[in-house]
């Protein structure tokens, strides 16, 4: 879980002014243990009262629900990008109950814009179940927790530390990044042994007590102090012990991931308008990229395209119009995606209703769209697109 971290996020981005050489000298590298109260725990709590993010929309009533949502969202996502998306979320989906019982594209229209979809549906899914298995109360053991769709076990342990004060580790990125630097843990964080190494560390850490303010304060000095990129070492409270930051090797820990070669993939998106506006529209397969959402008919070539148009379009001869590229960046790859407009008179001859729709951006259904998607779909219904579409 990055929460962002990988874009950074200032240390004062919530107002929380730091002062230089804040809480040094207070901490031993690790004298705790499970039963005990380590170092580190102590620091980073009285750090938090003073320092650390008390503002943000899941952090005032914090049920359960409302941390398991918060969590989803941020991981991979910044602190800022995922704040309206929680309040509209929350506001649509106020209970597990509403969740479960909402469609998937309500769930997915919400979701528009903030990526990762596979993660609104494993909500949705998890929200079912808790419906169906647990009469709609959230579950109460670890194992239940994290037997839920979407939810490992570190999102377990902090759903139920932040929520229910339970004492669980967590292992997101930014605590993974704040003990690897700490404790001087190198080479590659992926493997096995270290991992279990860091959660090991991560356990013997966490406190009996304010277990929920430690949890917060660790994830915390992760995404505004110790960044992946330019980590604040001066305004730090656990500066003094941390071993990077005294074999002056934060930018080795945690070990660089091997940068993997980008790929381009080039698709076909076919923009069939008919006279209303109106734009003809699939749903995605559940799984792979944009799983669930509803998306512009994709091809491999411009003549897969074209021979969709005609057998199913009914178009004799289709003279598609390319419109400008889409680039879209997933992890590992680019999307290069060139749409073709063309102009579509009657029905279908071939329309499986389920996974097909007639969507006007004019009055536009609650269905998911990738974001890139539901631009061009938008820009559709510019006047100067109107003029270029009746000038040709
Ligand atoms: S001293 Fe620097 S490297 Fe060490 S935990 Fe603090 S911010 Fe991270």
């Amino acid at each position: 879980m990055s929460r962002g971290v990988a874009k950074g996020e200032t240390p004062d981005a919530k107002g929380n002014a730091l002062e230089r050489g804040l809480g040094h000298g207070t901490q031993k590298p690790l004298a705790g243990g499970p039963r005990g109260v380590s170092p580190i725990a102590t620091t980073l709590v009285e750090w938090h009262g003073r320092h650390g993010r008390h503002d943000l929309p899941w952090q005032h009533d914090r049920t359960p629900y409302r941390v398991w949502v918060s969590e989803i969202m941020l991981q991979q996502t910044q602190v800022s990008t995922v704040v309206p998306y929680y309040l509209r979320f929350m506001e649509r989906f106020a209970s597990i109950t509403a969740l479960a019982n909402a469609p998937i594209d309500d769930v997915l229209h919400l979701w528009t814009g903030l990526g990762y979809y596979a993660r609104a549906r494993n909500l949705h899914r998890a929200a079912v179940r808790i419906r169906d298995e647990f009469s709609g109360e959230f579950p109460r053991t670890f194992e239940q927790v994290a037997d839920l769709p979407g939810i490992g076990r570190s999102t377990a342990g902090a759903i139920l530390s932040l929520s229910r004060h339970e004492r669980f580790p967590i292992l997101d990125g930014n605590v993974k990044r704040v003990l690897s630097r700490y404790f001087g843990i190198e080479g590659d964080l992926s493997e096995r042994a270290a991992v279990e190494k860091l959660w090991a560390l991560s356990d013997e850490c966490t406190p009996h007590e304010k277990v929920e303010i430690y949890t917060q304060a660790i994830m915390d000095i992760g995404a505004t102090v110790c960044t992946r990129r330019n980590p604040l070492c001066s305004y730090c409270p656990l500066t003094e012990n941390c071993i990077a930051r005294r074999e002056n090797k934060q930018h080795e820990i945690p070990a660089p991931k091997k940068a993997r070669a980008r790929r381009e993939k080039h698709v076909y998106m076919l923009v069939a308008q008919k006279d209303d506006d109106s734009v003809l529209l699939e749903r995605r397969p559940e799984t792979g990229v944009w799983g669930g959402l509803w998306c512009l008919p994709e091809f491999e070539t411009e003549s897969a395209a074209r021979l969709f148009a005609t057998q199913s379009l009914r178009l004799p001869q289709p003279e598609p119009r390319h419109l400008d590229l889409i680039e879209h960046a997933f992890t590992h790859f680019d999307l290069i995606v060139t749409p073709l407009l063309t102009r579509c008179e009657g029905p279908m001859a071939v329309m499986e209703a389920p996974r097909s729709l007639w969507y006007n951006p004019r009055q536009p259904a609650r269905v998911g769209l990738p974001a890139p998607i539901k631009a061009l779909l938008t820009g559709l219904t510019d006047p100067i697109m109107s003029d270029e579409r009746a000038i040709r």
